[in-house]
């Protein structure tokens, strides 16, 4: 039996650093004590949690940390509750997953006790964990469930991810390897932790290799740029929308200020875009302000990351790279069935042409939980998770083309990548952010839809959009429809929502332009 490293490699850097958060400063020595206290007081003398679900809500910091450590020590299932979540979502999960013990920081007691009383489930404050006696901890196998995230597909209610302790171990290995994380290292995370991004790439990658890791509670850009300003920190994980802020911030700041926040983040080691598609004129103007060729790379809550642009070498903008250590990638033909609206499986695509991006490796997830009809659709037998996501391989590497489901719109029969659209308006100088879409169309099936926020001061409609784009898109990927809107949808991870943008065009009469 191999039983979880993690802790044994905490042991390894007592002293040092490992969290920072608006409370203080706390080494490894301080996580492996309160997250020994927490599993012994979530055992209440029992020897093993052996997978019992446990919903926890805690603010981004030290003591969302030591309570997942203490799930994890305990033999339990982490499930992470979004802060973000109302109750009607926080009820979903906790329901959903199964849990029988729901832990919250005091902070957000008063969300959490009613919904674990109404259940009749056990219910425990994380100062109440951490105060109690440690106690003996049961020995965790790998092979044994660790975590449930809750993702949501473009359709129907999130499904929980299951993953085992071996998959978060993958998931974490590979990119301490491809990133080359050290002890040396110090991370600034502001990502969500109820989401691969900020749980995987940042926290654990950084708690896995004995470095700092620094958290913010919550996204402001000005709290991010004084961090950056110092010069200290040697990484930064964000998404492409917190890239767009903090550019914003920079923007708006004087000349003098301008110059110290460049300096101070020219000096970190490495900064990576993910989780949604990172337009070219965001990587390019964050390269003008700290000197940095943004890393993109591609993963999801499935698989953790896949594919990845290089730490040396070329980054290619509006690439994602290739395969990392240990992931094996592949691209299939997809075809779609238009009686049944779903798409069928060909054979292994030719380079430059789109497939379906399907990935194996130890890193990839064990099940949905209780969901066997998705598990089976989703996972083949002999390992391959097919994404639902369209790439191309190119000489930059792979090139994503969006969700199937969503963003490969067919318009009077041509396939348009929806990012693609999405890449040009990007550069327009008057468009501050938009999304694409295929709105339902009499003439043309579905027409390329653009929903755009304008820049203050500029004024963009349809016909000076597509006469700008002209020359840089193909005829039938200009964008037929173009409503500006004073915002885009978003969800927490600030990835557009494109069911509610399709809605905005869906319930205007469809092929009224026409
Ligand atoms: P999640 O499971 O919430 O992390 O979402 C994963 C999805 O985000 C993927 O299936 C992709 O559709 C999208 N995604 C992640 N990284 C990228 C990227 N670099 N470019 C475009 N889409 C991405």
């Amino acid at each position: 039996m191999e039983t979880v490293p993690l802790f044994k490699l905490a042991a390894r850097h007592g002293g040092r650093t490992a969290v920072i958060d608006d409370g203080g400063v706390y080494s490894y020595r301080d996580l492996l004590e309160r997250s020994a206290r927490a599993g012994a007081g979530l055992l209440d003398g029992g020897g093993d949690l052996r997978e019992a679900r446990v919903a926890f809500l805690a603010p981004p910091g030290f003591d969302y940390a030591a309570a997942q450590w203490g799930i994890w020590r305990a033999g339990g299932i982490a499930v992470p509750v979004a802060v973000s979540h109302p109750r009607a979502e926080i009820e979903y999960t906790v329901d959903d997953a199964d849990a029988s013990i729901v832990v919250a920081h005091p902070q957000f007691e008063e969300r959490l006790r009613p919904v674990a009383e109404a259940r009749r489930l056990r219910f425990s404050l994380t100062t109440d964990l951490f105060g109690g006696p440690a106690g003996p901890l049961p020995n965790v196998d790998v092979r044994r469930a660790a975590m449930i995230l809750y993702t949501s597909g473009s359709t129907g209610r999130p499904k929980g991810v299951l993953t085992t302790h071996a998959n978060i171990q993958a998931q974490v290995a590979t990119l301490v390897e491809a990133w080359e994380w050290t002890p040396g290292d110090h991370i600034l995370n502001v990502l969500p932790l109820h989401h691969v991004h900020g749980i995987i790439n940042a926290m654990t990658c950084a708690l896995w290799a004995g470095a700092v890791c620094e958290i913010q509670p919550s996204f402001d850009p000005r709290r991010v740029w004084g961090r950056l300003s110092a010069g200290d920190l040697t990484l930064f994980m964000a998404v492409p929308t917190t890239y767009k802020a903090l550019i914003r911030e920079w923007e708006s700041a004087g000349v003098e200020r301008r110059q110290a926040m460049s300096r101070g983040a020219s000096k970190l080691r490495l900064m990576v875009s993910g989780s949604d598609a990172l337009m070219v004129s965001t990587l390019e103007k964050w390269k003008k302000i700290t000197g940095h060729t943004l890393l993109e790379r591609y993963g999801m809550t499935e698989i953790g990351m896949a594919l990845s642009n290089p730490l040396y070498g070329e980054r290619s903008p509006g690439h994602v790279g290739t395969p990392l250590p240990g992931v094996e990638v592949r691209l299939v033909e997809l075809e779609l069935d238009e009686e049944t609206g779903r798409h069928e499986h060909g054979g292994p695509a030719a380079r430059g042409t789109p497939g379906e991006v399907q990935a194996r490796g130890p890193g990839v997830f064990r099940e949905y939980w209780r969901r066997p009809d998705a598990t089976r659709e989703a996972l083949s037998s002999d390992g391959w998770f097919c994404s639902g996501d369209v790439a191309s391989l190119e000489d930059g590497g792979f090139r994503i083309w969006g969700r199937a489901s969503q963003d490969i719109i067919i318009t009077g029969g041509e396939n348009v990548s929806a990012r693609e659209v999405e890449q040009v308006l990007s550069a327009h100088p008057g468009i501050r952010a938009c999304a694409v879409v295929g709105a339902l169309d009499h003439y043309w099936g579905k027409a390329v839809s653009a929903a755009v926020v304008a820049e203050e001061g500029h004024e963009v409609n349809r016909e000076s959009l597509r006469d700008w784009a002209r020359g840089k898109l193909a005829p039938y990927k200009l964008p037929q429809r173009v409503r500006v809107v004073s915002e885009l949808p978003m969800n927490t991870m600030g990835k557009v929502v494109k069911p509610e943008v399709r809605a905005i065009f869906d319930a205007e009469s469809p092929g009224e332009e026409e």
